[in-house]
């Protein structure tokens, strides 16, 4: 007799722990049909995939960072600086005296050969020129009076912009070059950057001139 006390009694206490649980758990299931199950898997894999995506975006431009890692060499400090810190809201790079590893004109201040650098100050340089050119001489809202040197005069002011930053840069090649250190190595980008404006600058001059003379 005493055994069958002992036995019942826990399975008194442990009915009574398991019945609110069948009732509760029916009364939650219901809730869910198979659509919204359906629909919570599917956002759950959203979810999922866009974490994935996430990290494979994160660790392919670790990857292409290191691959393509070059040395910024901070003018200001004239010293190099192999792991730049970056500002979350711009991008920018800075040394870690607090420089921004930029140069107005020319990027960032990475080593790079003349003649890239060359292509990359002519080529945006005319693109520029000949898309500010052509949308005035096109534009139909112009005085007729006007037509003929609009474009022209505004292609002048562009090439005057663009000769300027060419010799800006052409004068801080020359300070950099006649300073000794790591910042010899931005003469180089500099110097093709500011020829390319200046080559820009000449095709500038000779469409203005034939702008002109079509008149
Ligand atoms: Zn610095």
């Amino acid at each position: 007799m005493p055994p069958k006390k002992k036995n019942q009694q826990p399975v008194k206490v442990s009915s009574a722990v398991v019945h609110p649980t069948p009732i509760e758990l029916p009364s939650s299931e219901p809730i869910l049909t198979k659509e919204q199950v359906a629909e919570r898997l599917l956002s759950r894999v959203a979810n999922f995939r866009w974490l994935v995506l996430r990290w494979c975006c994160k660790v392919a431009k670790d990857v292409l960072g290191v691959a393509t890692m070059k040395e910024f060499v901070c003018p200001k400090c004239n010293s190099l600086v192999d792991q730049p810190k970056k500002r979350w809201w711009s991008g920018w790079r800075y040394c870690p005296n607090g420089h921004v590893l930029y140069v107005r004109g020319l990027g960032p201040s990475l080593e790079q050969s003349f003649w890239k650098s060359f292509l990359k100050g002519l080529a945006p340089a005319i693109c520029v020129f000949l898309l500010i050119v052509f949308a005035l001489a096109a534009a139909p809202d112009v005085p007729p009076r006007l037509r003929g040197s609009m474009a022209p005069s505004t292609g002048f002011v562009v090439a005057i912009f663009y000769l300027l930053t060419g010799l800006s840069l052409l004068r801080k090649a020359h300070l950099w070059a006649g300073r000794s250190g790591p910042v010899q190595r931005l003469v180089t980008h500099a110097r093709g950057r500011a020829y390319g404006f200046l080559a820009a600058v000449a095709c500038q001059l000779g469409i203005i001139i034939a702008l002109l003379f079509a008149k």
